[in-house]
């Protein structure tokens, strides 16, 4: 039978729900339990592909090509889970469905409410990893206790915690013990009231998960445990991470919550195994060389717009045993200061994906900087696409190329809208529409990114409307650049990577070779359609990026 734990969140938000349910479920996986992890976010979007970065962070892609929120993001870095569409759930995408079903008639005559028929509806998205013979179905719920918009997700758990009992059912609250620096004390009163809130719906959290900047003291442990109405043992502190967020497990390990889920929920497993787990962690602590990679994007200001880009890039440090250092730099600035002043001293630029004209011009002037200087450059979907442009512009000489999708009118459209979107745009309608998801790509025998990666058959995840122009195919060929990628499942051989040739025909690439000098010869240049950063894992870097911090790194490819 599979067992559930749900995590909701109190006080405030962006308290790292996200962090915390993936650590649940990677120390469960140590133990060779099979889990699932969903995440259900109240707001009325349906996804969150419609969403501004300002407003949402990064939106995640799943291998079926789901639009997601950037927690399944944690959930696949540090789980084994599969997640699908049915791995995240908004208050849009239950009512959508319920008001599908009332429309068909599937309700009866009945009067259509939010108890029982939204409720249901939740409880089923609960009940959908059930089926597929896991052990452990953990489900995050989004924002923080008191929301209205929370209250039928909580209704619904309450529901599943009742029908199911105690040792198949349990509830961690995540809260904040906030520090007051004047008067030097911790305060338990925001999670007192935060738990007294989940009580009155009818929820006592068996877990107690507290963020705090301080360790907590053994008075603090106390009276959350007595005011809140939890056993002491279930009072875990989860302070603020010294050096990386996959220290996050080895809090609760320490702390033994491992063992107090296993304990409550009745679950037969062996103990844990975290070796590999750990052999990273200390990749990470004792990386005493660093790279500077310049992260050249307009959301800069926001932790979270290039989540799985910054994660990916540690990564390749781990595969590296490099720390990477990460500079946000604003494509607008570049456009005003221009790129030398921004980017030099940099090891690697990598110009990520993106939507809309701002900052574009700033972003191309960036990867004119790195092909000219021989700066290892790799370039995520838009990214891809404006060095698609750059060379156009200034290799080719095709003076005012661009991509249709910033300039309509332009001569040279040499990216451009794939045919299959052309009716989608034309209809507007623009949720869910692009082209998502996983598409097997082949890759050229002798390219840079067969040799990354160590085989010519790629699956890579996608979300894009725009695409290189076959059209351009031949005048790109010719003046060097390699399409070194197109897509294998479809007739219309879309262009998936593009490189510049590298030394790596050369035997000694130290000694000035003549690829130096040509336009078209670069140690490390890769674009690519697709976006790599979503299948890297600390334990399993995503070989692109292993192989871009290696040329940062200035090791021989
Ligand atoms: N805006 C571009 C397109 O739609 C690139 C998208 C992206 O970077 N994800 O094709």
């Amino acid at each position: 039978m599979t067992k559930h734990i749900f995590i909701t969140g109190g006080v405030v938000s962006s308290l790292g729900k996200g962090l915390t349910s993936a650590s649940i479920g990677l120390l469960l996986e140590s133990r060779g339990l099979k889990v699932a992890i969903q995440k259900f976010d109240p707001y009325i979007n349906v996804d969150p592909g419609t969403m501004s970065p300002f407003q949402h962070g990064e939106v995640y892609v799943t291998e079926d090509g789901a639009e997601t929120d950037l927690d399944l993001g944690h959930y696949e870095r540090f789980t084994n889970a599969v997640l699908t569409k049915d791995s995240n759930f908004t208050t849009g995408k239950i009512y959508s469905s319920v008001i599908a079903k009332e429309r068909a008639g599937k309700y009866l005559g009945k009067t259509v409410q939010v108890i029982p028929h939204i409720t249901n509806e939740i409880k089923e998205a609960v009940r959908r990893p059930v089926s597929k013979h896991i052990d452990v179905a953990i489900a995050e719920i989004g924002g923080t206790v008191g929301d209205i918009e929370s209250l039928p997700f909580l209704e619904a758990i309450r529901q599943v915690g009742l029908e199911l009992g105690c040792s198949n059912v349990m509830f961690i609250h995540l809260t904040l013990i906030p520090y007051l620096r004047a008067s030097q004390e911790m305060k338990t009163k925001p999670s007192q009231h935060s738990v007294s809130k989940l009580r009155e719906i009818g929820i006592q959290p068996d877990v107690l998960i507290c963020r705090t900047e301080k360790p907590l003291t053994n008075d603090i442990r106390s009276k959350l445990s007595l005011f809140c109405n939890i056993r002491p043992e279930a009072v875990i502190e989860e302070k603020d991470i010294d050096y990386s967020i996959y220290e996050v497990p080895l809090i609760f390990v320490n702390q033994k919550l491992d063992e107090l889920i296993i304990k409550q929920l009745e679950l037969k497993c062996k103990g844990h195994d975290l070796k590999e787990w750990r052999r990273m962690l200390n990749t990470v602590k004792n990386a005493k060389k660093s790279v500077n990679i310049a992260v050249v994007g307009k959301y800069l200001e926001l932790q979270d717009a290039y989540k799985s880009i910054y994660e990916a890039l540690t990564h390749g440090g781990i595969a590296n045993k490099v720390k990477v250092n990460i500079h946000r730099v604003n494509s607008e600035d570049i456009e005003k200061s221009g790129a030398e002043r921004l980017l030099k001293g940099m090891n690697g630029i990598l110009v990520p994906g993106g939507f809309g004209q701002r900052g574009i011009e700033g972003k191309i002037k960036a990867i004119k900087y790195a092909r000219e200087n021989k700066v290892p450059f790799f370039g995520i979907c838009l990214g891809m696409q404006c060095a698609t442009i750059e060379f156009a512009r200034n290799v080719l000489g095709l003076k005012g190329a661009h991509s249709s999708e910033f300039d309509p009118t332009t001569k040279h459209p040499v990216i451009d809208l794939m045919e299959s979107q052309r009716k989608v745009m034309a209809k507007e309608a623009m949720g869910g529409t692009m082209r998502l998801g996983v598409y097997p790509c082949k890759l050229q025998t002798d390219s840079l990114a067969a040799k990354a990666y160590g085989t010519t058959a790629i699956k890579e995840r996608h979300r894009h409307r725009y695409e290189f122009n076959n059209k351009y195919r031949k005048q790109f060929e010719d003046k060097g650049m390699v399409l070194a990628g197109n897509c294998s499942s479809t007739d219309e051989s879309l262009v998936e990577v593009i490189e510049l040739k590298g030394p790596r025909n050369n035997r000694d690439s130290h000694a000035m070779p003549a690829w130096r000098g040509a336009a078209a010869s670069h140690p490390w240049f890769i674009g690519v359609q697709f976006h790599p950063e979503f299948k890297s894992k600390p334990i399993r870097p995503h070989p692109l990026f292993a192989g871009f911090i290696k040329a940062a790194t200035g090791k021989r490819i």
